[in-house]
């Protein structure tokens, strides 16, 4: 999924959940990290998508920023979880290599637009409407 839509699924998602728009920017911000291991293309979608990464924010942020785990946590999962929808999947079980996938949707794809188009709309219509 693209990184528009991991952000806008999460923040969504948050705000749906939690009612919380601080929450929800949170989530959002906490979508895009996973991502950050495009820097290492040989390490795209493995550890930084992992079960291991999840636990490692959970057990940091319960020690350094508790107030703010539970959305950061919500958008993390997020990630992951959308990016298994896409043919690549992801290494959840890292270090085994083996990618996890429910192979749905395209990155960029119609799907991936779709669900950030709905995501978008449910944000509208919870700070609008
Ligand atoms: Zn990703």
């Amino acid at each position: 999924m693209l990184g528009a839509t991991h952000a806008a699924a999460a923040a969504a998602g948050y705000l749906l959940w939690q009612s919380s728009p601080t929450g929800a920017f949170v989530a959002a911000v906490a979508a895009t990290l996973p991502d950050l291991d495009r820097f290492i293309p040989s390490l795209h979608r493995g550890p930084t998508h992992s079960a291991a990464a999840l636990l490692t924010l959970y057990l940091f942020g319960a020690l350094y920023f508790p107030a703010i785990l539970l959305p950061a946590l919500f958008g993390y999962a997020s990630h992951i979880f959308l990016d298994m929808l896409t043919p690549m999947g992801v290494s959840l079980f890292w270090p085994f290599s083996r990618k996890i996938r429910f192979p749905i949707a395209k990155t960029g794809g119609v799907i991936d637009a779709a669900i950030r188009l709905a995501a978008l709309c449910a944000i509208g219509i919870v700070f609008f409407w």
